[in-house]
């Protein structure tokens, strides 16, 4: 039987004028994912996705790709048959048989976008289903509560039938809410901060600041890994690596040991907002997590905050540990995270970090440096990578 998939995504946004424009980027992105696997027609009708791979695509492949498409909410593969109740029927037993048969209990919903069909839903659900309980032995309808449900739709271009959904990633396609920078260091934190910030239909850029010879290679080919691995969510990252040994030498040989931290984290703040400027970036996303460490109580947060003015999101500020690690497995970045090598901040940390800083002696203790300047040479030293997946 042919097949074909059928992709459906959020309702929320489609009301009112959004709806073309949120649309026509989903159908962009989802063409993109699946450019490189060959000829696949995608198509929009009703309120969903068809696609429609040639004979020589692995539908597989397409599925997998589709799974990783943000604003997708779910992925069918459905069986295609003529737009007539006989042939319905048969590609229900057909399509759906071993799985109802598997677990026993189904029920038929039908549901009739080509109001022309000559018979109403609730018809259609009557005749697929007398005809699949007569036809499988042991299956028992159960309107209540079925382990499978036979979904059989009319649409215009013809009929589907199909029980079994894929979940996707949901969100809003990645394009329809501007372009933000992700602080990416080598952690577990930064890389789901900036997944769940592209869920918001985001696009993301990415920086990370890197203290040669303090951190290895290595350190770097693990942040170009995980920029890869987000790429997956977010065709497209552009990377943009940071030297910053001078800094951290300045602020070392210079500033009380137990601002340190907090002093660098200013540096990249600034950092980060002019690099995000100067590549149409609008806001900043960092993987802060209340409380985590002394940098990230609420008074740090609010000194390294000040410095900047753009909104900074923080979509792990509320969260357990637990909570992110679940979602870094689950976007598969948990194990290139865990590798053991150090990370710039590590390398400087203070043995007494202050948890309770006050915005005003952290300036003064700064103010020795020759910030502007510093800043600009980083600036000018700047390595940009183009990530793709
Ligand atoms: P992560 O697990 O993301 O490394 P963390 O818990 O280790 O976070 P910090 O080291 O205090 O916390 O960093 C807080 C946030 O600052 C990170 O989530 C990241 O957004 C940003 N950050 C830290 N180090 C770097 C770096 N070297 N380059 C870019 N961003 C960084
Ligand atoms: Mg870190």
């Amino acid at each position: 039987m042919k097949e074909i998939i059928l992709v459906k995504y959020g309702e929320i946004i489609l009301k009112g004028l959004n709806r073309p424009v949120f649309e026509n980027i989903l159908l962009k992105n989802i063409r993109e994912a699946l450019k490189s696997l060959g000829e696949i027609e995608v198509t929009r009708a009703q309120a969903a996705i068809f696609i429609d791979p040639s004979e020589s695509v692995d539908i597989d492949d397409v599925i997998e790709r589709l799974k990783k498409v943000i604003g997708v909410l779910s992925i069918t593969r459905a069986g295609v048959c003529e737009k007539n109740i006989d042939a319905i029927k048969k590609a229900a037993l057909e399509y759906c048989g071993e799985d109802i048969l598997e677990e026993k209990t189904f029920k038929v919903e039908a549901k009739r976008a080509d109001k022309k069909f000559p018979l109403k839903s609730p018809e259609i659900c009557r005749e697929v289903g007398g005809y699949l309980f007569h036809n499988l032995d042991g299956a028992q309808v159960d309107v209540n509560n079925p382990s499978n449900v036979v979904m059989v739709e009319i649409r215009d271009f013809g009929a589907y039938v199909y029980c079994k959904k894929i979940a996707g990633q949901g969100g809003l396609p990645i394009g329809t809410g501007g372009r933000a920078m992700l602080l990416l260091s080598g952690g577990i934190d930064s890389p789901v901060a900036g997944y769940m910030i592209a869920k918001r239909g985001v696009e993301l850029e990415a920086i990370n600041f890197f203290s040669y010879p303090y951190t290895s290679e290595r350190a770097k080919e693990k942040v170009i890994s995980l920029a890869k691995i987000l790429s997956g969510y977010v065709p497209k990252i552009k990377l943009h690596i940071v030297p910053f040994t001078e800094i951290q030498l300045a602020i070392r040989d210079n500033c009380p040991e137990d601002h340190l931290t907090l002093i660098m984290r200013r540096f990249m703040m600034k950092i980060s907002e002019r690099v995000a400027r100067a590549n149409g970036a609008e806001a900043l996303i960092t993987g802060e997590s209340l409380g985590q460490v002394a940098s990230q109580t609420m008074q740090a947060l609010h000194v390294t905050n000040s410095v900047v003015d753009m909104p900074v999101f923080r979509p792990l500020i509320g969260m357990d540990k637990e909570e992110i690690v679940r979602i870094s497995r689950k976007i598969g970045a948990f194990e290139t995270s865990i590798l053991p090598y150090e990370d710039c901040c590590t390398v400087f940390t203070p043995k007494h970090p202050v948890t309770k800083p006050k915005v005003e002696k952290i300036i003064a203790s700064e103010s020795v440096l020759e910030i502007e300047e510093l800043i600009q040479k980083a600036i000018d030293g700047v390595e940009t990578i183009v990530i793709e997946p």
